[in-house]
């Protein structure tokens, strides 16, 4: 059987190891993209698509602005806009009682000194929102945040790939792995796959990935819900999220109405599929009518879910593995990974080609889940 040999194979064709081998290739590297379906089959092809630094956790914030940065000028990274617009993000406050929270959130921001996060109130509010019901009193606003489309980006990623000599193997689940002198070898039916670098870019799957490594990582798993609407006249320029109520509301470029936020389906990992649950999916449709009165009657065109890694804290991991040697994690996104895809890559590049990184990334090593399963 013959072997294809590589300098780092990539384990995982969603956009972050689409993105982790797009780097890797611009630094010269020879790289494989190994993945079990398609590229975006799963999480990556299924994402809201949301472009959010706004209410990020405080170690997510550095990587996250550089990600905005990178999004504001994605179009020169990968060759498309990705369908990406800035056009703000916006934390609504129903309730007085809310507004406290959303202060003390700007002030801990500007203390750390951040100023994509701006308080407005009620006038300004309806004036970035006119749909929104009269009820809500102010918001927590990201200006320079928006959305993209999942597909174009996934489409720019890919294509960004193969202009850089990046073999895509599709149909191809890594099974067993082996060790060949200073290579890993990668068995994936009847292929067969030899690089002394792996990236575990397996969503969803990657502790399994990281166990046949040696790697023993506690990691959970989300189906978040999403629904899309029939096509409606224009109603809202920027994604609107509200304080305390799992949504998330936009309106595509093709006029549907696009509303997530985390409610939960269920995920099948063994069968690597998702259920729909109609009952929490209805809190959605809900809530976005009262927030947006003009949603009353819009006809559901269709809903589904999209299965994805979720860590205990929340936050990736990201970071080389400490017990296997040329082995580099970047999983557990925990439903807000589509916003920090050209950042990542980036980050692996640095790891794999320099042996570090300048970015903060010491919250996101794979050990401190490790660490959490030995002592339980
Ligand atoms: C419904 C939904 C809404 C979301 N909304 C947002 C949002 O608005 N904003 C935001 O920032 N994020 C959002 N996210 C999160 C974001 O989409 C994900 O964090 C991101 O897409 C994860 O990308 P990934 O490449 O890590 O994973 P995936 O896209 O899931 O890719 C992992 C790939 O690995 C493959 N694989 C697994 N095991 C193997 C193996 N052994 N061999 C080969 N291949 C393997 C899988 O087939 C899969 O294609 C959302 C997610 C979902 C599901």
């Amino acid at each position: 059987m013959s072997i294809e040999a590589f300098d780092i194979a990539v384990v995982g064709g969603g956009l972050h190891g689409l993105s982790a081998a797009l780097h890797l290739a611009r630094a010269g590297r020879r790289v494989t993209v190994i993945e079990r379906r398609w590229t975006g089959r799963h999480a990556s092809g299924a994402t809201a698509a949301g472009v959010r630094t706004l209410n990020r956790d405080i170690a997510e914030v550095p990587i996250s602005l550089e990600a905005m940065a990178m999004w504001h000028r994605i179009a020169e990274i990968v060759g498309d806009d990705c369908g990406f617009h800035a056009r703000g993000q916006v934390n609504v406050a129903e309730r007085d009682e809310h507004m406290p929270a959303l202060l003390q959130r700007e002030a801990k921001m500007r203390a750390l000194g951040h100023s994509h996060e701006e308080l407005v109130d009620a006038k300004e509010l309806r004036r970035l929102v006119p749909a929104l019901s009269p009820h809500c009193v102010g918001a927590l606003v990201a200006r320079r945040d928006g959305a993209a489309d999942p597909h174009r980006t996934i489409l720019a990623f890919r294509r960004a790939c193969e202009a850089e000599g990046v073999v895509i193997a599709e149909g191809c689940g890594v099974e067993a792995v082996d060790r060949q002198g200073p290579d890993w070898l990668l068995a994936c039916g009847d292929r067969r796959f030899r690089a002394p670098v792996v990236v575990n870019a397996a969503g969803a799957w990657a502790a399994r990935l990281a166990a046949l490594f040696g790697d023993d990582i506690a990691l959970g798993v989300r189906a978040s819900m999403m629904i899309v609407t029939e096509r409606l006249a224009p109603l809202l320029d920027p994604v609107v999220s509200v304080v305390g109520r799992a949504l998330s509301f936009k309106q595509s470029d093709q006029g549907t109405l696009v509303i997530g936020g985390g409610l939960q389906g269920a995920a099948d990992l063994d069968r690597e599929s998702s259920t729909v649950n109609f009952s929490e999916l209805a809190k959605g449709a809900r809530a976005s009518s009262d927030l947006f009165p003009a949603v009353h009657g819009v006809r559901i065109a269709r809903c589904w879910t999209g299965i994805e890694a979720q860590t205990r804290d929340r936050l990736p991991v990201i970071g080389a593995s400490p017990n296997a040697p040329g082995l580099f994690h970047a999983f557990g996104f925990s439903g807000h990974g589509f916003q920090l895809v050209p950042v990542v890559g980036s980050i692996l590049a640095e790891l794999v080609v320099e042996g570090h990184t300048r970015r903060e990334i010491a919250a996101f090593a794979p050990q401190r889940l490790m660490q959490a399963r030995a002592a339980a």
